[in-house]
């Protein structure tokens, strides 16, 4: 089975009222979040990585360079290549009514979602993002996520028109995501629309049944373990992890959150250490043919009690301090 570590690397200005004023500070905690701990946003993130010898798909969101200046996009994409890892399209569209010139006709209002906007109008935003990221140094871009998991069967249409044919968009935990899909897709399993490839969010059945999305934050490592052997035995072809830039550090701050970090450290540990039963590889690496039917909603991954009693304990400490 192969594992995806995938990360949305994104940043934000908390809040739309005072941009400008506030990017500077904000560019600073989403891409470095520099404490007396260490630089936890990007770089202990690579760093992590590189300490266990793997790679990672770092989805970058470039809208906000085009309000304040490619040679910020271009900072993060070098970060991220010269670690050597693979930089692909991740879109916000949030962004859209705050950059001039448009970028399409119809930006009166702030559409927060991909699946807001018609097929030419995704169409648009995807062909500008990539260019985007093209011009900071990304190399081709061939695979996409959308902002929030929301895209719908227009988005792989817009996809398919601009060529680039693998996608990680889709996450059933999120009810934006796929919403007009879900009737002939399951969303659990790799499957073919509009001749793109896309590999849904890991979602698995945690120890008390519920649905989980396989989130670095989210889950505790025991958990994610659970999930991949679990998924493994059950024949799955691909996992697919999601994290963030800024998931290592405590809500608002620059501070870490030593839970998050430690989980994200026993993950990379556990991957190294079972790198032949689970390589973890980028989307590329998958080439067999994917079914364009909709597949038996199974159930393929899942989590024992006590790995979720963990992750509440884990939350418990959390908020405790
Ligand atoms: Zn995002």
């Amino acid at each position: 089975m192969n594992v995806h570590l995938t990360f949305d690397i994104e940043v934000w200005c908390d809040g739309w009222d005072a941009l400008d004023a506030t990017f500077p500070a904000s560019f600073e905690r989403y891409v470095y979040a520099k404490s007396a701990h260490g630089s936890y946003a990007l770089p202990m993130t690579l760093e992590i990585l590189e300490r266990h010898g793997l790679t990672g798909v770092f989805f970058v969101e470039p809208l906000f360079a085009a309000r304040f200046g490619l040679e910020y996009l271009r900072t993060v994409v070098q970060l991220i290549r010269v670690a050597g890892h693979s930089v692909q399209l991740h879109l916000h569209p949030e962004w859209v009514d705050e950059i001039r010139p448009a970028l399409i006709a119809n930006n009166a209002t702030k559409r927060q979602h991909l699946t807001y906007y018609t097929v030419q109008e995704q169409t648009a935003l995807i062909a500008y993002g990539r260019s985007l990221l093209e011009q900071a140094g990304s190399g081709s871009i061939s695979v996409f996520r959308a902002g929030s998991f929301a895209a719908n069967r227009g988005t792989f249409e817009a996809l398919r028109c601009n060529g680039i044919l693998i996608d990680s968009s889709l996450n059933s935990c999120y009810s934006v995501s796929g919403a007009d899909i879900r009737d002939q897709h399951a969303l659990n399993a790799p499957f073919t629309i509009h001749g793109v490839r896309t590999y849904p969010v890991t979602v698995f059945s945690d120890g008390f049944g519920r649905s989980r999305p396989a989130h670095v934050g989210a889950c505790s490592f025991l958990e994610m373990r659970d999930a991949m052997r679990t998924a493994a035995q059950s024949g799955a072809s691909d996992f697919v992890v999601v994290s963030h830039n800024f998931e290592m550090l405590k809500p608002g701050g620059v501070q870490p959150s030593r839970i998050v970090v430690r989980r994200f450290q026993q993950l990379c540990a556990y991957l190294a250490l079972h790198r032949d039963e689970l390589p973890v590889t980028g989307f590329e690496a998958s080439t067999e043919p994917l079914p364009s039917v909709m597949g038996l909603p199974v159930k393929t991954a899942s989590a024992m009690v006590r790995s979720t009693l963990r992750r509440h304990v884990e939350q418990l400490l959390c908020r405790i301090g």
